[in-house]
């Protein structure tokens, strides 16, 4: 791990907490409420490390492969899986990730149900929401999010904690996460412990935060631009 690579780690984190700050501030809310999940996917386990050693202790993986390795490594810390979720990984899954942002199906529920009894574990699980329709960024229609949410809070092994969202791509985010406040209010109605709303990534958390944001999902702003993948 390079001097030089710690710097500048510890720079953006003090950056990050900079602007999280000031958003909390101008939206009338405290620091305190909110959850900062370092996105640390394409980066390698020293980045996870030299965050830990800066104190993060919550981090999230898109892909299971690459996750389960990580979360091998620093079995000590979080680990929140944000990324599509198919039935078939979710064994694995479910072996390591404390929290699963991107439960968007009844039968996901069900299988990470099965994971979870299988491992022995309790997981806390989120709803992901589609807000704009694209079905390849994954979540579960707003009408069908009552359905999965009941499958998540019916499962023994399962903690319903909330809905999670993506922005919707090339528009204002602030409609969009007003809505999935909106559809969280919702999921509340009928279970008051799901408290948490997953919204928010590097360029939008300012508007997420103003829309009631508990779970920051960080990637760039604290670790770099991610090298496209070939192909
Ligand atoms: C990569 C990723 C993030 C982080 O995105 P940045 O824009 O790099 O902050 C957040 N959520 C999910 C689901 C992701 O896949």
């Amino acid at each position: 791990m390079s001097d030089q690579r710690t710097a500048q780690l510890a720079a953006n984190l003090e950056t990050l907490e900079k602007r999280l700050t000031a958003a909390c501030t101008s939206a009338g809310r405290r620091l305190e409420e909110l959850t900062l999940i370092a996105v640390t996917k394409t980066f390698p386990l020293d980045d996870v490390a030299a965050l830990a050693d800066l104190g993060v202790r919550e981090f999230g993986e898109n892909r299971d492969a690459e996750a389960k390795a990580k979360a091998a490594g620093r079995p000590d810390l979080h680990w929140h899986f944000v990324g599509r979720l198919q039935r078939n990984k979710c064994r694995s899954v479910a072996s390591y990730a404390s929290v699963v942002h991107s439960v968007d199906r009844v039968e996901v529920a069900q299988a990470l149900q099965q994971g979870a009894e299988h491992a022995g574990r309790l997981i806390d699980v989120m709803v992901q929401v589609s807000l704009d329709g694209d079905s390849a960024r994954g979540g579960a229609q707003p009408a069908d999010v009552a359905a999965v949410a009941e499958a998540c809070a019916a499962a023994s092994r399962l903690r319903l904690s909330g809905v999670m969202a993506l922005a919707p791509l090339d528009v204002s985010p602030d409609p969009a996460f007003a809505r999935l406040a909106e559809i969280a209010a919702g999921v509340r109605a009928n279970h008051p412990e799901a408290a948490s709303i997953s919204a928010g990534m590097s360029g939008d958390l300012e508007a997420a935060i103003r829309n009631g944001a508990t779970h920051l999902r960080v990637g760039t702003a604290l670790l770099g631009h991610r090298t496209p993948k070939p192909g």
